[in-house]
């Protein structure tokens, strides 16, 4: 890859700049599972400039060939050990919501795609908007939500998005309404397209401030139970597939795969559906438990489980000796 300090400071030069950057970064430290080697630029522009330098900032990205990876809160992400080549756009500095009451009594949330989904959540509580209470206390960004079509306790954020605004591969700003056959489960047209979400229009309504605050504090509490944060992690593993007729974590438990390891991947012991990083795991031994799992599923059901989380940069398969079924943790 070639030196990026040159090609950032004539973008610097020429535009204001707030934000932070460091060179050689490693993902790891950008990522819930806390895996990931470096990426030759990791930038996170301020809300300030947001939108007019990262046009600027993709477009010279573009024009030379330098490949961009646009980093949410790296809440689904399993980042190669040997790192990622170029930039990893941060959205993390470009956060904040706004209001628009309408006469119907209903109300626009506009939501900068950076914002932490926990922060939007609760500013939405604050003012008694009802909407977005099923995504409490689920990591990540609002930006990665709607590209993943992020869904937890029978909703998806397509559920309550009525607009996107995005930077298409024009570096034009438009804006997207969503068109509920574009999205599916786990699915939304971002995966195909090369846009970067910029806002989320959503569409909110009144309610009882304390019936919102109790809907919340149920789903947190429900996470913390079924010990989400427990370990480093990056969620489910796998999709769900109606076809299978129960959910994947379910097949898994009943395969006796809980607590099986790879290294210091881990299937948690006490949930089929989650992979957690013990120690210090690396990406390759995530990868390789994942295969491992899919490969007895498939033997033993027939049946071909897709993974969830997202695998970022040329992986490897570690050759951890260590498969094990373990139902303590490590
Ligand atoms: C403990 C735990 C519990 C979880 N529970 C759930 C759950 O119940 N349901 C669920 O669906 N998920 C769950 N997840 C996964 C994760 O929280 C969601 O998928 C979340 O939406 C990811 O958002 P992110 O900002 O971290 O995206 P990232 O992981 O950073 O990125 C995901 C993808 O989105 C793209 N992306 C991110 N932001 C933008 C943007 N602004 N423009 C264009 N592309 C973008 C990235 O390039 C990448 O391809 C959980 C994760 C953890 C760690």
């Amino acid at each position: 890859m070639r030196d990026l300090r040159e090609f950032i400071e004539k973008i610097n030069r020429k535009m204001e700049f707030t934000g932070e950057l460091r060179f050689d970064e490693p993902m790891s430290l950008h990522t819930t599972f806390k895996v990931g080697g470096p990426v030759d630029l990791w930038i996170r522009p301020g809300t300030k400039e947001f939108p007019v330098y990262v046009a600027a900032l993709l477009g010279a990205a573009q024009t030379e060939g330098i490949p961009v990876f646009i980093l949410g809160g790296g809440a689904n992400l399993v980042v190669s050990d040997q790192g990622i080549p170029g930039i990893a756009l941060d959205t993390g500095g470009w956060t904040g919501c706004d209001f628009k009451t309408q006469e119907s009594g209903t109300c626009e949330m506009i939501i900068l795609s950076g914002t932490p989904i926990d922060a939007a959540v609760e500013a939405a509580a604050e003012h008694g908007w009802s909407g977005l209470e099923f995504l409490a206390g689920m990591p990540g960004s609002i930006g990665g939500a709607i590209w993943m079509n992020a869904r937890c306790y029978e909703k998806s954020m397509s559920d309550v998005l009525a607009e996107t605004e995005a930077l298409n591969e024009q570096m034009n700003r438009i804006l997207i309404p969503v068109e509920p056959e574009a999205f599916g489960y786990k699915k939304s047209p971002f995966q195909s397209r090369k846009m970067l979400i910029l806002s989320a229009r959503c569409l909110v309504k009144k309610r009882d401030k304390t019936e919102i605050q109790a809907e919340m504090k149920n789903h947190r509490q429900d996470r913390e139970q079924k010990g989400h944060y427990r370990f480093p992690s990056a969620g489910s593993a796998f999709k769900n597939n109606r076809d299978f007729g129960k959910p994947t974590g379910k097949l898994i438990d009943e395969l006796g795969l809980r607590g099986l390891s790879w290294g210091k991947a881990q299937v948690a012991p006490w949930h089929g559906n989650l992979i957690i990083n013990t120690g210090n795991a690396t990406a390759a031994d995530i990868r390789a438990l994942v295969e491992e799992i899919t490969c007895r599923v498939k033997i033993r059901l027939g049946l071909d489980l897709e993974p969830e989380i997202l695998f970022v940069g040329d992986q490897k398969v570690s050759n951890g000796e260590s498969v094990s079924i373990n139902s303590e943790i490590a």
